[in-house]
């Protein structure tokens, strides 16, 4: 959220700025400005605007405009975070009233424009609504199922279709509760929107120790059932958990699941946790040129979907926009899904998907960096691990194994989650929470962008050097820990 006008409203110039990327302010004088932008409301754009130091922003949006959240801040804010929340005021428009605007500019005209915003911000108690269904074998090991329960306007889609699929989820496995052998937890979330996943991320700062123990894996719903929602291969998943999601895809859609890296968005409050994530939406359009599409896939996954609709975070996501055949579909597959994740014997989490991923971004970055930075340790001991985790995970398929053997082979996979999560997803302590921003794979490593820029033998070349030199030595510790676990995980196999 942005911050409120009071009565009397900002009046100031009016400074059309594109897309309000940092290339788009030029030679641009915007301070103490409201700058016109065309897109949808996102914290990049904000931040972009007050740090060139305008007044306000405005943005012009598609058909309808769409409630977005400007705040990087992830949760609460602390001390730390609190000077990040933004600090003018933001309005949208749609496309037409945008045209209107945009027309007084004719003939190089100076424009003037009038904003008034009212914006509540404080501290509020929000609902978490948490529910259980015990398992029988390992029941303090659980599966949380989660999606949020605020919405915009009437969200029928945006969440109401995923809260009853989280309920009619809940109530087929209840009836099946004898065959689930770790606990299903099903989290209801408020404070998606108005306080930027408050509610998972406060429930994860709670429930701390039990979720990095406990918690085995994450699966997320929202927005299913949409009309003409018929993409289902493009949903954001971590790799390792691809093969979960795409059994069910491919046997009830008939579609080929390869997923999309999550981004820093949809209640992942979990990375620090090492919690493997599977889905936050599942069935999207086919990409299109609508703006409101295009912003979505730019948002979420990697751009090769079209988002969840153009009533998406409008006043227009009413109950004509769902497929009730889409719903059925949608929901059938995460029955499917969770009863998998809450019933498989061994954890289904494709450990070696997540090291070959981490092996190939650390090798680009390696080519990025070249003589700057040595990561060939790291890289080493990604090579040892891909071949432990792909031979234990070959002996896992063709076993049989005791009832001990399973629970100790699951921990085992979960303590590896620990330690690989985070060193893909997360930038700093994994008793905090990143910013909602975009982030890069194994974000501890960001500034091998900015070495890879830097002159060999510069000040900051040195700093960069010492800064990822620091971050090399958690990567490669944390290889050798993930080594020493894959070891144990081996012998437990061979015994
Ligand atoms: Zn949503």
């Amino acid at each position: 959220m942005a911050v409120p006008t009071g009565e009397q409203g900002l009046t100031a110039e009016l400074v059309y700025i594109g897309k309000g990327l940092p290339a788009d302010y030029g030679q641009a004088d915007v301070q103490g400005k409201i700058v016109l932008m065309d897109g949808l409301a996102v914290p990049r754009a904000v931040k972009t605007a007050g740090e060139h130091g305008a007044a306000g922003a405005l943005f012009i949006n598609a058909k309808y405009t769409h409630e977005m959240i400007v705040s990087p801040v992830w949760g609460n804010p602390t001390p730390e975070t609190v000077n990040l929340l933004p600090k003018i005021p933001v309005v949208s428009v749609n496309h037409a009233d945008g045209q209107l605007i945009k027309s007084s500019f004719e003939n190089g005209a100076k424009v003037s424009a009038f904003i008034q915003t009212e914006v509540d911000t404080g501290w509020r108690k929000i609902p978490t609504l948490v529910a259980e269904i015990k398992g029988s074998l390992e029941p303090d090991t659980f599966v949380m199922f989660s999606g949020h329960i605020d919405s915009w306007h009437y969200g029928v889609m945006d969440n109401g279709t995923a809260n009853a699929t989280m309920m009619e989820v809940g109530r087929i496995l209840s009836k099946h509760r004898d065959k689930l052998r770790r606990t299903l937890r099903l989290a209801f979330w408020s404070g998606h929107s108005h306080g930027r996943y408050a509610g998972s991320a406060w429930y994860c700062d709670t429930h701390w120790e039990d979720l990095y123990e406990n918690c085995v894996m994450h699966i997320n719903v929202d927005s299913v059932g949409g009309q003409g929602n018929d993409v289902l291969t493009e949903g954001s998943s971590m790799v390792e958990m691809v093969d979960l999601g795409a059994g069910p895809i491919a046997a009830i859609a008939n579609q080929q699941f390869t997923g999309s890296r999550f981004s820093r968005a949809g209640d992942q409050s979990f990375l620090g946790t090492g919690t493997p994530s599977l889905f936050m939406g599942l069935s999207e359009r086919e990409p299109s040129q609508e703006p409101a599409s295009q912003a979505f896939s730019l948002l979420f996954g990697g751009g090769r979907a079209g988002g969840f609709g153009w009533w998406w975070h409008t006043t227009e996501d009413t109950i004509d926009k769902i497929d009730p055949a889409n719903l059925v579909r949608d929901c059938k597959i995460y029955v499917s899904t969770v009863y998998q994740a809450c019933s498989n014997a061994v954890l289904p989490i494709n450990q070696a998907a997540a090291v070959q991923e981490i092996k190939g971004y650390l090798t680009t970055y390696q080519q990025q960096a070249g003589e700057r930075l040595d990561l060939s340790k790291a890289i080493m001991r990604l090579t040892d691990l891909d071949t432990k985790v792909s031979r234990a995970q070959a002996l896992i398929q063709n076993a049989s194994f005791s009832e001990t053997q399973i629970s100790m082979i699951n921990e085992r996979l979960m303590e590896l989650s620990r330690l690989l999560v985070p060193l893909n997803y997360v930038r700093g302590s994994i008793f905090d929470h990143d910013l909602a921003l975009k982030a890069v794979p194994i974000p501890a490593l960001a500034e091998i962008d900015q070495l890879s820029r830097s002159e060999i033998g510069s000040d900051s070349y040195y700093q960069l050097r010492t800064l990822l030199g620091r971050r090399l030595n958690q990567i490669n510790y944390t290889l050798l820990e993930a080594n020493r676990e894959a070891e144990q995980l081996l012998e437990i196999i061979t015994e």
